[in-house]
């Protein structure tokens, strides 16, 4: 069974994500979703608000499973049993990081292997940052959002302006 993990913030989950779920669920036999936990990162969603709004839109894809993780990539990869980590890339501009992560990863642990799928041309401009940033000028994240995600984000701002 080939088992792939999905490492990121997910800060939110943005349709730039969910295409490359929707593609790695179809490359491996089950694909964990894993949503970083720090504690020293200031996210606009706790790592249990992130986690729900993955599973509220990731429902029908049966192999595909949210997890969070504190723990080094490679090392939570071995205890899941996956064999690969699957990233996304938007642009050039992903590929600097992309390279270092994956070869420092590769020297922790060279049975584990990260492959790439490359964003959908209308997606290449679109991040979770991006989404935020503009959600919280008031501006309309659903082209850039599900639905379920757009609605919590709006709850969010809200919730916030009235502190
Ligand atoms: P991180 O903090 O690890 O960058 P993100 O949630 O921003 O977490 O991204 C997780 C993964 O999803 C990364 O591989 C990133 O390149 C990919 N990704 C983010 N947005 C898009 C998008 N619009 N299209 C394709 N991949 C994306």
């Amino acid at each position: 069974m080939k088992i792939g993990y999905y490492p990121g913030s997910f800060d939110p989950i943005t349709f730039g994500h969910l295409d490359i779920i929707e593609r790695g669920a179809k490359l491996f036999d089950k694909l964990y979703i894993s949503i970083s936990v720090n504690p020293n990162k200031k996210t606009m969603f706790t790592p249990e608000e992130r986690v729900q709004l993955v599973r509220d839109v990731i429902y029908y894809l049966p192999n595909v499973e949210v997890v969070t993780s504190s723990i080094l990539t490679v090392e939570h990869c071995k205890m899941l049993g996956a064999s690969h980590i699957l990233r996304g890339l938007r642009a050039v501009t992903d590929y600097d990081y992309e390279f270092q992560i994956t070869n420092f990863n590769r020297r922790l642990s060279s049975e584990i292997d990260t492959v790439f799928l490359m964003t959908e041309g209308q997606n290449s401009y679109l991040s979770s940052s991006s989404v935020r940033e503009l959600a919280y000028f008031n501006g309309d994240v659903t082209p850039f959002v599900p639905l379920v995600v757009a609605e919590a984000i709006k709850q969010k701002i809200k919730n916030s302006t009235l502190r």
